[in-house]
């Protein structure tokens, strides 16, 4: 069995150890929830602080220019593209992920149609994140199209000619199963079909090659594994082969070409800068921007490769613990296999537990200071406590006492408590 001293000797020679310093957790808190709201980096405030006493504050209207604001949303994905295969000038950080999916699903519903006009389906994962169902499901109801869930063994099969569009997340919210990305979208594109990919637990977390993989459309997330702060700035991609094919639908004028000819007729911008509509937040995007420095610095000591091993390494020994001193107390929902899965790890209580308790044991242990979730489960699928853990500020010695954390509410019982039992608004 791997010791307590293991542990400590790895986090003693671990490459990425001084990365730590660069996030600001508070003490006695033990985190595995960065695949949800990814924490704070201790640059971000004076970031933000700037932004708004001086640039805002004092600079006023000529920091759109002064300081750059017009462009930092192509600034940021820049520094996303490394992250996820992507090309300088292929990212821009801007909206939501749900927004980003409407205007993505919609470019590649236009651009498949184009190529092959009886195509007319959507083809997604039924335990796909919820809010990438809807958005499908509201673009298909208005085009007249069809959503079509399947499991994810059905996935090869439902590729039929009917099928335009292939989107799934790369990694799942629920389980930390992670798809073949390569596979899956050459399998996409020998059906006739292009790939559009929701990188929302993938991006910053396992390494990603949007172009090896040569996908179609990406989006993805900047508040989970890159840190940008609640409800920062998602991302879109685009393979250049497609940018420039359509206009995407919500065509405001910060996607024009020219915003500040104000001139009526619209001319989308050519390359990515299309995929904007509005105007930008911009103290959001310079948390975003600030955030991302993260994986600049983490590139000094191998970059996302290093970061994936350490965090297969901490799954691996979180896994071996909770077998080993909560024994026939959960069955391991997330893959075992290191291709198979993302950064997170979910379990779901045994019959030895009474049925039920999944909610109260994460929310014994976050009063313990060992921070994951809980995610409901129904007829399909069970109830899962999901820890999802970053490398680049977590160690061997946190997943240690994680899982000391855990023996003990089983063994104390504190899922039967009431406090732990009530239900909060957010889970
Ligand atoms: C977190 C997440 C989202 C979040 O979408 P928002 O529009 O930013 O709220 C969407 N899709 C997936 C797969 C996610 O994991």
């Amino acid at each position: 069995m791997t010791t307590l001293l293991d542990c400590q000797q790895w986090d003693a020679q671990d490459p990425l150890r001084a990365l730590r310093d660069l996030f600001d957790l508070p003490q006695g808190v033990i985190y595995l929830d960065g695949n949800s709201l990814g924490a704070l980096p201790r640059a971000v405030p004076a970031r933000v602080a700037q932004v708004v006493a001086e640039e805002w504050g004092r600079d006023l209207i000529q920091s759109w220019n002064s300081a750059g604001w017009f462009d930092l949303p192509r600034r940021v994905g820049d520094k996303i593209a490394p992250l996820i295969g992507a090309g300088a000038g292929e990212v821009v950080a801007t909206d939501t992920t749900s927004t980003n999916l409407y205007k993505v699903l919609s470019a590649a519903l236009h651009v498949a149609a184009q190529d092959a006009p009886g195509r007319r389906t959507i083809v997604s994962e039924r335990s796909n994140f919820p809010t990438d169902l809807y958005i499908a499901e509201a673009l298909c109801k208005e085009r007249g199209c069809t959503l079509k869930l399947v499991e994810p063994h059905e996935i090869a099969a439902s590729l039929g000619a009917d099928v335009a569009v292939l989107m799934l997340t790369h990694v799942n919210y629920r389980t930390g199963a992670m798809h073949d990305m390569a596979a899956v979208t050459a399998a996409a594109h020998a059906a006739g079909a292009l790939m559009v990919w929701d990188l929302a637990h993938s991006a910053g977390a396992v390494p990603v090659d949007l172009t090896g993989a040569d996908a179609d459309y990406a989006v993805g997330c900047g508040y989970k594994y890159l840190n940008g702060g609640p409800g920062a700035p998602a991302f879109v991609w685009a393979h250049p082969r497609h940018v420039d094919r359509f206009w995407q639908p919500l065509a405001g004028w910060w996607g024009h070409a020219a915003p500040f000819a104000f001139i009526p007729g619209y001319q989308p911008a050519a390359g990515i800068a299309r995929f904007q509509c509005g105007t930008q937040p911009i103290v959001s995007l310079s948390a975003l921007d600030c955030a991302l420095d993260v994986f600049a610095e983490a590139e000094r000591f191998g970059g996302m490769a290093a970061l994936r091993a350490k965090s297969l390494a901490l799954t691996d020994v979180f896994i071996e613990w909770v077998g080993q001193l909560c024994p026939g107390a959960f069955t391991l929902v997330t893959p075992r296999e290191h291709a198979q899965r993302g950064s997170q790890v979910c379990l779901t209580p045994t019959e030895q537990l009474p049925a039920g308790s999944a909610y109260a044991i994460v929310q014994a242990l976050i009063a313990r200071g060992v921070v994951g979730d809980f995610r409901a489960g129904d007829a399909a699928q069970p109830d899962i406590l999901r820890f999802g853990f970053t490398p680049l500020y977590l160690s061997h010695e946190n997943v240690w006492q994680a899982v000391q954390a855990l023996r003990e509410v089983l063994l104390n019982q504190e899922y039967a408590l009431p406090q732990f039992n009530r239900k909060l608004a957010v889970t």
